[in-house]
C-alpha cells in the first residue's frame, strides 16, 4: 500500500548513496519494527508511563540514569536545553522560551556551531561562543584551552553544548574536567554518531549530563524519533516539559520512576516541548530498532556495503570525465567511495553533476559535501541491494560520454 501511495502522489522512490538525511527519509525501517508499531498501533496506553518503561529500556544500552524517546535529536537538544535552564522548577518551565532573568546562557566553541544550534536557541538560551578555530582553517595548533571555558562559566550560565564530531575536538573530557567543577552539565549532540555502538556509551562515560542521538539515521527508528539520555534529574525535567499535562493534579499520579522521584506532586501546564510529542508507535519502534541495532551484526552490515562500493568501482573502472578513487573504510563506521569529477574534460562541474544524478529514472542522490573539492561521495550507510547497478549505470550516464550529457544536460541545467 506504501508504495502505491508513493506512486499516487507522483513521488519517485530515489537512490541514497548521500547517507542518512533526514531530507531524504532518514533510514529504513526493518519488517520487525514495522510490526512491532503496528501492534502499539491496536491499544491505549498511558504515555508518561510508556515514555517511563522504554526510556528505562533505552537507558540500559545507553549505560545513563534515564532515557527517553524524543522527537528527534534536534527536539533533544531543545528539551535538553529547556531542561538544564528550568532544571526541576516548574514555575521556570512555565515561562520558556522567555528567560529573562534566568540563567540562560549556553557556552559553545565557535568550531562546534551547526545549524542545529537553532534547537538549542528555541528553548529560550542565549549562546556564548568562545575559543577560535585555529584547527578549522589551519593556522594554529590549539584546540579549546580550559581558562578560556573557566572564563565563560558565570552565574547566567545553563550548560555547555558540545557537538561530538569523528575526531572529537577539543577532546570532551577537557571539557567536561572544567564543567564539573563549576557543576556545568554538557549537553552532547551526538545525532549522527552511529555507528560505531560503542558511541551509544561512550559520550556518557566521558562525562557528559546529557546526550542526543538520531532515532531515524544509523539506529534505523522511526524517522521522526530521537534519544535524550543522561543524568535522571534532567531527563525527568525534559520528559515532564515534553508530556501532555492535560491532568488533574487531584487524579494524576506520575508513572513509577524517574517522573514519581522528580515530580511527584508539581507540574507544569503544557510545557516547551508539547510541540515535540512522539507516537506510541514511535516509541515503541524506536526501542524494537535500538534493539536490533545494538543486537546486529555490524561487521557482515559493513562487509556488505563494501562489497556494493566495490561493485561499483568495477562497474565504472575508465570512466571518461570522472575516476573512482580507493575506498574509504573508516572504523567501525560505513565506507565510503569517492568520486573525482573532471570539470574540465566533461564542461561541466560536480554541483552540475549532482543535479544530473538527481534528474536520473530513478534519481540518483550522492553525498555533495566535498563537491566544492570536484568530489562526489558515495556514502554506503543508505544503500540497498541493487542499488549499485543504478548508481553505477547513473555514473557512466552522466560521465561516460561527453556530447550525451552535454547536449541533453545544458539546457536543462
Ligand atoms: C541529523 C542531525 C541532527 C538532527 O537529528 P534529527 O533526529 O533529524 O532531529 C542534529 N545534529 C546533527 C549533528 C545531525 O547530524
Amino acid at each position: 500500500m506504501g508504495a502505491d501511495l508513493y506512486h499516487r502522489l507522483s513521488l519517485a522512490k530515489r537512490v541514497n548513496g548521500a547517507g542518512l538525511l533526514t531530507r531524504l527519509g532518514g533510514s529504513l525501517m526493518e519488517a520487525e519494527t514495522l510490526e512491532a508499531m503496528r501492534e502499539a498501533a491496536g491499544a491505549f496506553v498511558d504515555i508518561a508511563e510508556l515514555q517511563t518503561r522504554a526510556g528505562a529500556l533505552i537507558a540500559r544500552h545507553t549505560g545513563t540514569e534515564a532515557a527517553i524517546v524524543t522527537g528527534g535529536a534536534a527536539a533533544a537538544l531543545t528539551l535538553a536545553t529547556a531542561a538544564a535552564i528550568a532544571r526541576a522548577d516548574v514555575a521556570l518551565m512555565e515561562r520558556l522560551p522567555d528567560t529573562d532573568g534566568m540563567a540562560n546562557e549556553v557556552i559553545i566553541h565557535r568550531a562546534h556551531r551547526t545549524g542545529y544550534d537553532h534547537a538549542i536557541r528555541a528553548a529560550g538560551a542565549r549562546l556564548v561562543e568562545i575559543g577560535l578555530n585555529d584547527r578549522g582553517v589551519g593556522a594554529g595548533v590549539r584546540d579549546l584551552e580550559a581558562w578560556e571555558i573557566e572564563a565563560a562559566i558565570g552565574p547566567k550560565t545553563a550548560a555547555i553544548a558540545y557537538t561530538a564530531s569523528q575526531d572529537l575536538r577539543p577532546s570532551l573530557g577537557r571539557v567536561v574536567a572544567v564543567a564539573d567543577r563549576f557543576k556545568v552539565p554538557v549537553i552532547v549532540d551526538a545525532a549522527a554518531q552511529l555507528p560505531p555502538k560503542e558511541n551509544l556509551r561512550r559520550f556518557i562515560e566521558e562525562g557528559a549530563a546529557l546526550v542526543a542521538f538520531s532515532g531515524g539515521k544509523a539506529i534505523r527508528g522511526p524517522q521522526g524519533t530521537g534519544i535524550l539520555c543522561g543524568r535522571e534529574d534532567l531527563v525527568a525535567s525534559a520528559l515532564i516539559q515534553m508530556l501532555d499535562l492535560d491532568i488533574l493534579p487531584e487524579t494524576w499520579v506520575p508513572p513509577e520512576g524517574l517522573l514519581a522521584r522528580h515530580f511527584p506532586d508539581r507540574f507544569p501546564h503544557h510545557g516547551l516541548g508539547r510541540g515535540f510529542k512522539v507516537d506510541k508507535e514511535s516509541i515503541v519502534g524506536l526501542v524494537v530498532a535500538l534493539e536490533r541495532f545494538v543486537a546486529c551484526d555490524l561487521a557482515a552490515e559493513i562487509a556488505a556495503r563494501r562489497k556494493l562500493l566495490e561493485n561499483i568501482m568495477r562497474a565504472t573502472a575508465g570512466l571518461e570525465h570522472g575516476r573512482t578513487h580507493a575506498i574509504r573504510d573508516i572504523d567501525g563506521r560505513y565506507p565510503s567511495l569517492d568520486i573525482g569529477i573532471d570539470a574540465a574534460s566533461l564542461g561541466l562541474d560536480a554541483y552540475a553533476v549532482s543535479r544530473a544524478l538527481q534528474r536520473h529514472d530513478p534519481p540518483v542522490h550522492l553525498s555533495e559535501r566535498r563537491a566544492w573539492q570536484g568530489v562526489l561521495v558515495i556514502d554506503s550507510a543508505g544503500l540497498r541491494e541493487g542499488d549499485d547497478e543504478i548508481i553505477a549505470a547513473a555514473l557512466r550516464r552522466v560521465l561516460g560520454t561527453k556530447a550525451k550529457i552535454r547536449s541533453g544536460a545544458k539546457e536543462k541545467i
